[in-house]
Order: C-alpha cells, then sequence, then structure tokens
C-alpha cells in the first residue's frame, strides 16, 4: 500500500515494521471501485478516484440528502393543502363576521359618544334625539328610584267613581243652556256642580265650564279669578278628554287674551302655552298635549315667526313620534326603571324577541337616563352593510338570522352579534355555491400535487443525472486505471523481446543464418511495435491537450494506403495474414495529412490483424462516388458486438469480451483515429458481425474541410 510519507525505517532486525494505517473511508471506498492492485502508474488515477470518492460523499451530503429531505416536505405539504382551504375560508367568514359585528358596535360607540358628551356639556340627551343614533327612537330619564321622571309619565290606571247623579244632573242642565247661548244662567249652575262634586276633577271640569260661560258672557276677570282657582287647585289634574288642567285654563286665557289684544298679548299667551306644552311631561297613552300644540300652532301659524312656528312643529314632531313609540314598549319601560343599573355608567339590556326595541342605559348618580332603539332599523342598517360585503366577496355570502332561525347550508361561520344583539341576532357566513369548498380543495390538491410531483420527478432526475455523471467520473477512472496496466503491459512485451533477442545475438547464443536474420527482424517488428505504441500514446497525449495540428493538403490517398502497406509489409506477413488490396486506378486527391492518414490505416490494420483470425484475412479498398472517396479496412475475425460498437471509440474503451481481453491493447487506437478522422471533415463508420468481421470505412468529403489545417 502507498503511504504518503514514502520509505519506512528499517528496523534492527531488519525487516520492515507493520505499518498499520488508518483507513479512511475514501479509500475504503475506492479500493472497492479501482480494485486493491494497482501499480505505481494508477498513483494519479487513485488521486483521481479519491477526487471522484469524495464527490460522491458531497453529491450525498448536498444533493442527494436534501432533495430526499425536500421531496420529504414537498410531499408533506400536500397532505395540509386541503386544510389550508379550511382555514383560508374560515378566517375569511370570521373577519367578515367580526366586520359585521364592528358595524354595530360602531353604532353604539357613536351613540354614546355623542350622548356622553352632550352630557358632559350640560345639555339634555332626551331631546333632538335623531342627532345622537339615527336608530334611536326614544330617550327616558328616571330617577333613584326608578320613576321615570322625563320626558313623560307612565299612564296610571286611575279608574275613577262616576260623578255623583247631583252632580251629573246639574252639569247636563248647564252645558244645554250653553248651547242655547244661555251662558248666563249656565254658569250658576257649574258652580253648583263644582261644589257637588267629590273628585278633583270633576271639580275642574266644571270650574272651567263656569269660566267659559263667563268669559263667553263678556266677564273675563271672572273668568280669570276662576281659570286663577282652578290653576292653583287642579294644575296637574286630566281631564276626561287627556287635557291637563292648568293647560286647559292657560288656553282659555290665551283666547281671551287673543280677543283683547290679537296683536300683542294673544299670540304671546299662545306661545308661552305652547313652549310650556312641549316641555310638558307628557302621559305614556295620552295625546292631550301634542293635540293641544297643534291646535296652538295653527292659530300662531298665522300670526307668529314661521321659523319659530317651525321650530316647534319640528319638535312637536319628535315628541309625537317619541310618545308614540313610547306607547309600542310602555311595558319596557316600566320594567327598565325598575331594573336599570345604578352603578355602571353605559350598560345594556338584552334584546328580547317580542320586544322592538333594544336598550342602552346610562347610569349617573343623579339617575338613570335610557334610550330605546328601534331593532328593525338596526337590523336595515346591518342588512345594508351585510349588502355591501356580499357585493364585494363572490365566494362567501353573509346573512343575518334570528338566534333560532336554521343556519344556511354550507355555513362556515357564525357569530352572535354583541350586546344587546347578542340574544337576538346573529350573522352566518356561508358558501354562496355549496360544495365550493370542496371543489377548490380537489383543485388545489390536484394542482399542487401535480408541482410536488414535477417537482419530485425533477429532483429525481437531477439527482439520477448527477448520479450518472459520478457513476461515469467512477467508470473513467477505472478505465484509466486499466490503460495505465495496459501501457505497462504493452511496453513490457516488446522490450523484454528486444532485449532477449538482442542479448542472444550479443552473446552469441543464435546459430548463424536464418537464425540471425529472425532475431534481427524480430527487434526490428518489435521495435515497429514499440514506436507504434509511443507514437499512439503521444499523439493521444497531444489530442487531449489541444495541442496537436493536420496540415491539410491535396494528396494522393492510394500512395498513402500502398507506403503503409509496405512499411508494415513484414510485421503483416510474419503474422501470416494475407492482405487483399482493392484499389481504383484512378484516384481524386483527398484533403490530408499524409502522416496522420498513415496512422489511421495503420491503427485500422494493426485492429485488424490482432482481432482478425491468425493467417486470416485483411481487406483494404478504396472507392470514389460523386462526392466522397471511402476507404476501408475489414477483416474476417471476432466481430464486434452491437452494444460495444457505441462505445469503441470512447477513450480507453476495450471490450470485456475475453477473447478481445486475451489480446494486449489500450483503448487509445480508435479515439486517435476518430480525432483525426474528425479534424479531416471525413466520417468513420463500423459495420461488424460477431464471429463473422469487421469492417471499418472512413468516407472523405471531396470538398476542402472547413477549417483545413487548424489544429485538431
Ligand atoms: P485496443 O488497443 O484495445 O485495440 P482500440 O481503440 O484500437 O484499442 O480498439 C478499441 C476496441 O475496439 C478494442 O478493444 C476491441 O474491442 C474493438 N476493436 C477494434 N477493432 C476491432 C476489430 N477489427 N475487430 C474486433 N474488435 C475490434
Amino acid at each position: 500500500m502507498l503511504t504518503k510519507h514514502g520509505r519506512q525505517p528499517i528496523r534492527e532486525d531488519g525487516t520492515l515494521p507493520v505499518v498499520t494505517t488508518k483507513q479512511p473511508i475514501t479509500s475504503r471506498l475506492l479500493n472497492l471501485i479501482v480494485g486493491k492492485q494497482r501499480g505505481a502508474a494508477s498513483v494519479q488515477e487513485l488521486q483521481r478516484a479519491r477526487q471522484v470518492v469524495r464527490l460522491g460523499v458531497v453529491f450525498s451530503v448536498t444533493i442527494l440528502l436534501p432533495a430526499l429531505v425536500l421531496s420529504y416536505l414537498a410531499l408533506s405539504t400536500l397532505s395540509s393543502v386541503e386544510r389550508q382551504v379550511d382555514d383560508e375560508y374560515h378566517t375569511r367568514a370570521e373577519t367578515i363576521a367580526e366586520e359585521v359585528e364592528q358595524e354595530i358596535v360602531g353604532v353604539f360607540a357613536r351613540f354614546e359618544d355623542a350622548t356622553t358628551r352632550r352630557l358632559a356639556m350640560g345639555e339634555s340627551p332626551l331631546v333632538r334625539i335623531s342627532d345622537l343614533s339615527p336608530h334611536l327612537r326614544g330617550a327616558y330619564q328616571f330617577d333613584l328610584e326608578g320613576q321615570l321622571i322625563a320626558p313623560f309619565e307612565l299612564a296610571r290606571a286611575n279608574a275613577q267613581p262616576p260623578p255623583p247623579q247631583h252632580y251629573q244632573a246639574l252639569m247636563a242642565e248647564a252645558r244645554a243652556l250653553v248651547r242655547n247661548d244661555q251662558d248666563q244662567e249656565a254658569a250658576p249652575l257649574f258652580a253648583l256642580a263644582s261644589s257637588a262634586a267629590r273628585e278633583p276633577v270633576h271639580q275642574a271640569e266644571a270650574r272651567l265650564a263656569e269660566a267659559r260661560a263667563w268669559a263667553a258672557l263678556g266677564h273675563p276677570s271672572i273668568a280669570d279669578e276662576l281659570l286663577t282657582t282652578l290653576h292653583a287647585d287642579h294644575a296637574n289634574v286630566r281631564g276626561s278628554r287627556g287635557f291637563r288642567f292648568d293647560h286647559l285654563s292657560l288656553l282659555l286665557r290665551a283666547e281671551l287674551a287673543m280677543t283683547s289684544d290679537p296683536k300683542q298679548k294673544g299670540p304671546r299667551a299662545y306661545r308661552e302655552l305652547t313652549d310650556k306644552l312641549l316641555d310638558a311631561r307628557w302621559s305614556v297613552g295620552e295625546s292631550g298635549e301634542a293635540t293641544m300644540v297643534s291646535h296652538t300652532l295653527a292659530i300662531l301659524a298665522r300670526s307668529a315667526d314661521q321659523a319659530w312656528v317651525n321650530d316647534r312643529r319640528a319638535r312637536l314632531r319628535e315628541r309625537k313620534s317619541q310618545l308614540t313609540w313610547s306607547n309600542l314598549i310602555s311595558r319596557e319601560i316600566d320594567l327598565v326603571g325598575s331594573g336599570a343599573p345604578q352603578t355602571a355608567r353605559w350598560s345594556n339590556l338584552p334584546a328580547r324577541f317580542d320586544s322592538p326595541s333594544v336598550w342602552e342605559i346610562y347610569a349617573t348618580d343623579r339617575g338613570v337616563y335610557a334610550f330605546s332603539f328601534s331593532l328593525e332599523a338596526l337590523e336595515t342598517e346591518l342588512a345594508a352593510a351585510i349588502d355591501l360585503i356580499n357585493a364585494r366577496e363572490h365566494n362567501v355570502t353573509t346573512s343575518l338570522l334570528n338566534i333560532g332561525d336554521p343556519l344556511p347550508k354550507g355555513a362556515l361561520w357564525t357569530l352572535p352579534l354583541p350586546p344587546p344583539l347578542s340574544s337576538v341576532l346573529r350573522v352566518s357566513v356561508a358558501q354562496t355555491h355549496p360544495g365550493e369548498v370542496a371543489r377548490l380543495k380537489q383543485l388545489r390538491t390536484r394542482t399542487w400535487g401535480a408541482i410536488v410531483l414535477t417537482s419530485v420527478l425533477l429532483v429525481g432526475f437531477g439527482v439520477f443525472l448527477s448520479a450518472r455523471t459520478i457513476a461515469h467520473e467512477i467508470e473513467n477512472v477505472r478505465v484509466k486505471a486499466d490503460f495505465a496496466a495496459n501501457v505497462s503491459h504493452e511496453l513490457r512485451s516488446p522490450i523484454t523481446q528486444i532485449r532477449l533477442k538482442g542479448e542472444a545475438l550479443l552473446f552469441g547464443l543464435v546459430d548463424p543464418g536464418d537464425d540471425t536474420i529472425e532475431h534481427y527482424s524480430a527487434i526490428v517488428r518489435e521495435a515497429e511495435r514499440l514506436s507504434r505504441l509511443v507514437d499512439n500514446v503521444l499523439d493521444f497525449a497531444a489530442i487531449e491537450r489541444g495541442a496537436k495540428s493536420y496540415h491539410l493538403r491535396r494528396d494522393d490517398l492510394i500512395a498513402v494506403v500502398w507506403t503503409t502497406v509496405e512499411s508494415h509489409r513484414s510485421a503483416i506477413e510474419d503474422r501470416g495474414l494475407e492482405i487483399e488490396l482493392d484499389l481504383p486506378d484512378d484516384l481524386s486527391p483527398v484533403w490530408m495529412d499524409r502522416d496522420a492518414i498513415g496512422q489511421v490505416i495503420v491503427n485500422l490494420l494493426s485492429n485488424a490483424a490482432k482481432y482478425g483470425q491468425s493467417g486470416g484475412w485483411v481487406g483494404i479498398s478504396i472507392q470514389q462516388s460523386n462526392n466522397s472517396i471511402t476507404l476501408s479496412v475489414s477483416d474476417r475475425g471476432l466481430g464486434i458486438s452491437t452494444a460495444d460498437q457505441e462505445r469503441i471509440f470512447d477513450h480507453f474503451f476495450r471490450s470485456t469480451d475475453p477473447n478481445v481481453r486475451k489480446k494486449k491493447g489500450t483503448g487509445i487506437g480508435l479515439s486517435i483515429v476518430s480525432y483525426i478522422v474528425d479534424a479531416h471533415g471525413a466520417t468513420i463508420s463500423v459495420e461488424s458481425t460477431p464471429l463473422k468481421g469487421t469492417s471499418f470505412t472512413v468516407t472523405f468529403p471531396l470538398e476542402p474541410p472547413a477549417g483545413a489545417g487548424v489544429n485538431a
């Protein structure tokens, strides 16, 4: 085994020490590849082989292993593709549901902001409520006991006992007199009725009627006096038609003022009454104040400032609509009052199915404000937002559902809306076309599958190509190692022959006569063989380096064939070969380098001799056609298998056929032939049948080849 350190020191007993060198893994692989028995000529090849092994290791670590890992990862991502589609859809659906949620959160946040701001500025949040939120329908204020204090009161069921019969009779009689314009007589009857009444409402009705009678009789001062007492005693009492007596008395006063001073006092009294009515605490379920404001505004419309009238009309409208809404939810107002929290700043009551209202509550230390929103208005707003989302999204459809409604087909996500709507509504996001997700999964899986498969195949192909290149390199190393061994062997045999024959002659061991001549001619033959071999090796080295150049000129191919055959005649005849030349009489000159073509003929001829039968036949023929000249060298020897025919022109190639291996050779003869033929712009082909024979044909063009005379 070769070591880097060269010679080993000799032991005292004269023996060489036993050196056990640690074999690196690359060396062991190397031995497996190129075998253990290598001569000095293989040193270089061994080094190259080491490189190949290193390349193999690097290849495994940098290409094969990553390729396997990548392929594994790619295949494992395939399994997550379906999950990804689900995730994508769910994330999308979740985002949309949250968007809808934000919409409703925004509605309440904006409202709470506006209301808090207004309260901070000391303004009432009970008026101009549409400025606070377009969905707000009613705003209420409760005291700490939970009693509704503004802007309404809840109608109390006050079943009045029927008035005494005496009262009824007096009133009926008096009213009949009023109808007949007998107010004078009616007035004392009303006074009597008033004192006969037991309930304040009946007293007040009688007293008001009396005041009217006196007013009609043209005694405004008496009427006024009566109204003053009425106001003092029964201001907050509500009459049977829903009007409060203080308002009724003010109305009568305004009528009187209008009669006495239609320009100033009259309208002023009406205006004051209107404002009082609009500021008053109305009663849920009663519409007296609203009716009376409509009446006063109708009168004022003729005399008062239009802007003022319009402003009051707007307020009337708002209060009327709040009143209507409050009628609708009167039961809830009661509940809110009694159950409103006192501590939290903002809170809400969960919406109820049967209620059109949604409540937001603002608790302060002085009382509670409760705000009633229309559930329908909020739903409409959400529906509009959802319409926009649906117009934007194609793959999913969002819908607003009542909590109890079944989920639509292909539902991906549902989200209850935030309080106070949480117990009533929820958002659902579903696939627009049920089955879409499944279809998309299939499509993605297919696409990804195709990509992954292609990548894995490409990676596999790359690995295969790389492996093949390495295998090729390894094969090259083996072939070169063989070449080195073959050359040594090839050299040894003629040198030995020359030395033996020379020594025999030198020491007079040969009988004079034929034997001497035979020895001399053997020396010449072996020297020729040696020189052919050396020529081939040197030429091959020059060609490999790119240092070989050919000088092409028009020359006579027949003459070259003759010269070559002649110069090798003795060797041919020694082998007992029959050589048959089939040469035309006349031949166009061929563009060639005479020496190089001579070498082609020698190589083909020596192969024909080598692989032909001993004592066999070798034929050389030249033929001319219209545009080419062919030179064929044929034998009737071993022949070449079809597989080997592909490779015989490769460097160092030698057939593995044992019959071929018996013959000496280096595997470069045909490589050189192929180089030379190429450099001449010619082609070479082989026709061979195993055990029948082989024919190599070189076809020369008649035209001068491009680059004639240029380096090969
Ligand atoms: P070698 O030194 O081995 O002859 P060559 O390059 O001349 O190298 O030939 C390469 C191989 O081609 C030979 O080893 C042999 O297998 C095959 N070969 C070449 N010429 C012939 C022939 N005339 N008959 C049979 N085999 C041949």
